[in-house]
């Protein structure tokens, strides 16, 4: 999963086929993935973004306190109701009191 997500340059839909056995041909993509549509962009020199580099271990602190805090309490969490309670919505018994707000870094997602 986090080679998936680490690489930048292979095609998506490729990496999903290797995963469950079966082959397919990037070509066959037809810049449906991210990547293959970045590398078109690219050659064309419509400009994509270049990559950056962005340190958010704080917030997966975070996302690690909320998870602990609903375990404490025996709360089941969906990814929706972690999401929420990381935006400071939600169940009032997940939000976390003092945390970073995901601000500018949850809407790049
Ligand atoms: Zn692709």
């Amino acid at each position: 999963m986090l080679s998936y997500c680490q690489d930048q340059k292979s095609c998506r839909r490729s990496l999903i086929g290797r995963h469950f056995g079966e082959s397919w041909n990037p070509t066959e993509c037809h810049e449906m993935c991210d990547n293959c549509k970045k590398t078109v962009n690219q050659v064309d020199g419509r400009g994509s973004s270049p990559l950056e580099e962005l340190d958010i271990t704080n917030y997966c602190l975070d996302i690690l306190k909320i998870l602990q805090q609903a375990a404490s309490l025996a709360e089941r969490v969906t990814a929706i109701k972690l999401v929420d309670a990381w935006c400071g919505k939600g169940q009032p018994s997940l939000r976390m009191r003092g945390r970073r707000s995901p601000g500018s870094f949850a809407r790049r997602l």
